[in-house]
């Protein structure tokens, strides 16, 4: 009897134990180099646990720093450690209108409220009504928050939740987290003392952090002996060359992980990487360009690739392009974006008045 094709197909030499360990939305239950981030957050929600008033935060750091995976870990810790505390986590490239949210929080709060044909006050009064009789103490946390913060519907959206905040102070727990550096800077003041009380920043990883993030992982994920000694070493080095990114190296071993299986190597090799690099960074790639705003894309679009330039000139090109004025101010902020989102490097310079300057050179083919 002829074998089945799959059976055919089906690795020789095995190469991974669980390569789910490398997916993205793993959470892992031990995060290195993460130890004070995680300490900062479980001070902040702590009073909670004792029917005191939390501290709110407010997340910030670059993609892949370790944000989501870090606040899931401290939330899911809180769960288990006190049984009144439930979490609700709603990342705003879904969830990213008024509506939306507050209709997920009531329905989190065990509201049915519909998603449609109901008004936004309306969701937002049963949310409040919600709230009063609920038996356990809600954290709700809103991920990649500044996707919401263009139009009036966000700085809403704060003020609904800030009235949250201020009355039900001991009852309610709120995590914001953000890759935009001057997130904090577009809430007024009053919505950032009671939302955004203490910052944690995430700093992007280093070569030997990004080593010791993989090798831990590759222990779950791969059999023993299937990665050559310096595998680890050049996905680490690469990730850390592309802004210290923990997914990307991730993603790197576990591709590299795949085309090693496929072509029934006993080792994944540093040349398996090589090959997977460029399809990894472009993936990435259109995902944070799908991000950005047409104008950031025109920015993005004039920055030379293989050169330096400065901030200030790059700000002369931009605007002799644009047929609409631009403002200094808001030149920066799209540059902070494109360098949070790891797609240029923008380094400050010694000379330039008040320090302002900033070498610019783009990180993406
Ligand atoms: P961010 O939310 O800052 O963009 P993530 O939390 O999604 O970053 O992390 C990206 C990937 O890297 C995830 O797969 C995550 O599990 C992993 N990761 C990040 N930091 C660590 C760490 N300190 N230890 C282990 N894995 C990590
Ligand atoms: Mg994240």
């Amino acid at each position: 009897m002829a074998s089945n094709i799959f059976a055919k197909s089906s690795k020789e030499k095995a190469i991974f134990k669980d390569e789910r360990v490398l997916y993205p939305e793993f959470v892992p239950e031990r995060l290195p180099h993460r130890d004070a981030e995680t300490d900062n957050l479980v001070f902040a929600l702590k009073p909670l646990t004792e029917g005191k008033k939390p501290q709110n935060s407010l997340v910030l750091g670059k993609s892949g720093t370790g944000k989501t995976a870090v606040v899931k870990y401290v939330l899911k810790e809180l769960e288990e450690f006190s049984d009144r505390a439930k979490y609700l986590y709603l990342n705003c490239f879904e969830f990213n209108t008024r509506h939306g949210i507050l209709t997920e929080i009531s329905n989190f709060l065990g509201e049915p409220t519909p998603r449609r044909g109901i008004a936004t006050d309306e969701a937002y009064t049963k949310l409040l009504s919600a709230l009063k009789r609920t038996s356990f103490t809600p954290i709700v946390v809103l991920d990649e928050v500044d996707q919401l913060m263009s139009g009036g519907e966000a700085s809403k959206l704060f003020y609904d939740l800030l009235r949250v905040v201020e009355f039900e102070k001991a009852r309610f727990g709120l995590v914001l987290i953000s890759n935009d550096f001057s997130f904090s800077s577009k809430l007024d003041s009053r919505v950032k003392s009671s939302l955004a009380h203490q910052t944690v920043l995430f700093e992007p990883y280093s070569p030997p952090q990004l080593k010791d993030i993989l090798k831990e992982r590759a222990q779950y994920a791969f059999v023993e002996g299937a990665l050559e000694k310096e595998t680890i070493n050049v996905a680490a080095g690469h990730a850390a060359k592309l802004g210290g990114d923990a997914r990307i190296a991730i993603e790197c071993l576990l591709r590299a992980g795949r085309l090693a299986e496929r072509e029934n190597t006993s080792q994944v090799l540093p040349e398996h990487l090589q090959r997977v690099f460029a399809e990894v960074d472009a993936t990435g790639l259109e995902k944070y360009i799908s991000f950005l705003s047409e104008h950031e894309k025109a920015l993005l679009s004039i920055i030379p690739s293989n050169a330096e330039t400065s901030s200030g000139e790059l700000f002369k090109a931009y605007s002799k392009k644009s047929d609409k004025p631009l403002t200094e101010r808001s030149f920066r902020s799209m540059l902070s974006k494109l360098e949070s989102l790891n797609l240029i490097r923008a380094q400050f310079t010694e000379k330039g008045e008040r320090g302002r300057t900033r070498k610019v050179s783009l990180l993406v083919p």
